[in-house]
């Protein structure tokens, strides 16, 4: 009788691990674990990716992703390159849609800083998202078309 209880917790102890998260395939849940992706936060140049459909669940506006969400950054004390701590755009951090090259250059130190991405900036997990060589390439050439 008791083996039977063993056997049954065993299985849903396998179940339990069995059913962790594949880390790569999983949309971020907040801010500080990928790579910002979103057009309206990178420029059309490199936010290739898809945005949600819905509403962002932070500050409500369409075409982000929560994980790239500048005022999420703001509050958490760490202003996105080219906007402001409250999450607007600075205007003359961009220009024709795109960050400038320097602005670009302060995403590649941004995207590295540890503090931002203790775990590191991973890709997002979505077709045409940005990786770091990305923005590198856009610090030096400018963003691409
Ligand atoms: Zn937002």
């Amino acid at each position: 009788m008791s083996s039977e209880e063993d056997v049954a917790r065993g299985a849903k102890r396998a179940k339990k691990s069995t059913s962790s998260p594949t880390q790569h395939s999983l949309l971020p849940s907040g801010i500080q674990d990928t790579i910002c992706c979103s057009a309206s936060v990178v420029g059309k140049g490199l936010g290739k990716a898809k945005p949600p459909r819905t509403n962002c669940a932070v500050c409500d506006r369409a075409g982000h992703w929560r994980a790239d969400c500048p005022e999420a950054w703001g509050k958490a004390g760490k202003p996105l390159p080219g906007f402001s701590a409250r999450g607007k755009r600075l205007t003359n951090a961009w220009e024709d849609g795109n960050p400038t090259k320097e602005t670009f250059a302060k995403w590649v130190t941004f995207l590295q800083d540890k503090d931002n991405f203790p775990h590191g900036a991973r890709v997002f997990p979505k077709d045409g998202a940005p990786s770091l060589k990305d923005f590198k390439r856009a610090a030096r050439q400018g963003a691409p078309s």
